[in-house]
């Protein structure tokens, strides 16, 4: 299926590697012109090189407002505009209750809330502007589903979920969708990290697999595509079937 954003321009945040770079790598591969960030420079140069000779590689560390934004500005000055936003980052440390100290939870709120909002002020005023624009968050299925290894996350999520929520509605008549998409497990170095101790990670997952990262990004395309346009305010699971609640 063509899904119609062929020469669009893509931001796509934290994708030297995993899901934001198997974003960019779908998003790529339906013919957008996508810009890419991560923390070092020849990791998120080597990573563009792989998207397409044409994917802009940016160093930016979006665990601050002024490094979210700014990788904003520098893929808008470098594409001439963007269309499409991936916000995403790195994951907070495990830990629970005892483990966690009170500072832990501001770290986790820049890394994890703010920097997506931070993204959200440099990129949507101008897609509402030329009245086209998807924007795009990867959280994690625990806002549907608290992990108890992992409070900061479950915190951090919670509240940029409500954000986009709320983004979502303000923006929709100006042809601005906002939606976000909720990993379970999927084979990224951060799960390969955080359950590398053993067991069978797919255990409870009823698709009995965990998720190929090039599956979640051609979901994202797919959510980023013209036939999105009426797709909003969603937060939509990708996770094999793990989360077992209704609705
Ligand atoms: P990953 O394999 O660890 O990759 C993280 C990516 O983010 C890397 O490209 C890393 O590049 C970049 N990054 C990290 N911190 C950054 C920062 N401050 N500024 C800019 N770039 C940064 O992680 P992943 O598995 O793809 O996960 C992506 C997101 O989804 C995370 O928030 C994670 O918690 C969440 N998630 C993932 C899963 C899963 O199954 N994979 C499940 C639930 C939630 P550099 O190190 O080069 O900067």
């Amino acid at each position: 299926m063509d899904l119609g954003i062929a020469g669009r321009r893509a931001a796509v945040a934290a994708a030297s590697k995993g899901l934001g770079f198997a974003v960019a790598q779908a998003l790529a591969g339906e013919g957008v012109r996508v810009a890419v960030c991560g923390r070092r420079a020849d990791t998120i140069e080597a990573a563009a090189a792989r998207i397409g000779s044409d994917a802009v590689p940016i160093v930016a560390d979006v665990s601050s407002p002024a490094g979210a934004s700014g990788f904003v500005r520098d893929a808008q000055a470098a594409l001439g505009g963007i269309d499409i936003l991936v916000a995403n980052a790195g994951g907070p440390p495990p830990g629970n209750f005892a483990s966690v100290t009170v500072d832990q939870y501001l770290d986790a709120f820049e890394l994890n809330c703010r920097s997506t909002i931070a993204m959200c002020y440099a990129a949507v005023p101008s897609m509402r502007t030329q009245r086209w624009g998807r924007v795009l968050a990867i959280t994690s299925i625990a806002v549907r589903q608290p992990i108890p290894t992992l409070i900061l996350s479950n915190t951090a999520r919670a509240g940029v979920t409500g954000f986009l929520k709320t983004l979502a509605r303000e923006v929709a008549a100006d042809g601005v969708t906002v939606n976000s998409l909720l990993p379970g497990l999927h084979a990224t170095e951060r799960i390969a990290a955080l359950h590398g101790g053993g067991g069978d990670p797919a255990a409870g997952i009823p698709a009995g697999v965990i998720g190929d990262p090039t599956d979640f990004g051609s979901v994202a395309a797919f959510l980023c595509s013209e036939h999105a346009g009426y797709l909003t305010g969603t937060a939509l699971a990708v996770d094999g079937g793990a989360d077992a609640a209704l609705i």
